[in-house]
């Protein structure tokens, strides 16, 4: 028991960590954001809608400058302010950010948001435990090791679900008769931009090689539609 005191009490000071964060992310996301109004992007939501069988697709535009598309662990999907920015300004199409919704859709229907908050909150309990056990055989490093070890888990749960959403996105996308060309180019489109010296957007930062997704879209394409 004496060994295993530590563990358990780092156990609970990490569940409590995240139930903080996630309550805190989820006051952020109320205070900061109203309902999506664009008569153009609604019309293509209800699109969408039917292909699902839904009422509606809710979408809540979050008041921040980043390009960003979002899935909270409530299941609400965000677009930020600055990403409908750039769609006003001509520089992405209804369509386009409608592959968007339809990628951030993804996430919540494939259960991903919720997951991933369970799996951040197992994880950081896990780095946490990982860390106290090394720390006694392998001082200093050990934390370095067990943080190493989680990170890398974590990038390849997180691609995985992107994969799946952009699947998942492809699908509705070519259900709802819009097809999967604006979420090709929107991909090219998001690259460019970070050609041109702006920073990459945060919406790529967290997800695969740009190819890579092109190219799994591509492969879906042609097994489903045999072309
Ligand atoms: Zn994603």
């Amino acid at each position: 028991m004496l060994y295993v005191t530590p563990i358990l009490l780092a156990l609970a000071y990490a569940l409590v960590v995240h139930a903080f964060a996630a309550w805190r992310t989820g006051r952020e996301l109320d205070a900061n954001s109203t309902e999506l109004a664009d008569p153009a992007l609604r019309r293509l939501t209800d699109r969408m809608a039917r292909a699902v069988g839904i009422d509606r697709i809710r979408v809540h535009v979050y008041e921040i400058a980043p390009v960003n598309g979002l899935a909270a662990p409530d299941g609400r999907i965000f677009i930020t302010r600055g990403f409908l920015e750039r769609h006003r300004a001509g520089a992405v199409t209804a369509e386009e950010l409608a592959s968007v919704i339809a990628h951030e859709l993804g996430h919540v229907a494939l259960g991903h948001s919720r997951r991933r908050m369970i799996d951040f909150s197992g994880q950081n309990a896990a780095r946490v435990a990982i860390a106290t056990v090394l720390n006694r055989f392998l001082p200093v490093v050990g934390p370095l090791v067990a943080n190493g070890l989680m990170t890398l888990l974590a990038a390849r749960l997180s691609r995985a679900d992107e994969y799946e959403a952009d699947a998942y996105a492809s699908a509705l996308l070519i259900k709802a008769g819009i097809g999967t060309a604006p979420q090709k180019s929107l991909f090219r489109k998001l690259e460019a931009l970070t050609g041109g010296g702006g920073g990459t957007p945060a919406w790529l930062m967290s997800h695969p090689r740009t190819e890579d997704r092109i190219r799994a879209i591509e492969g879906n394409e042609t097994r489903w539609l045999g072309r």
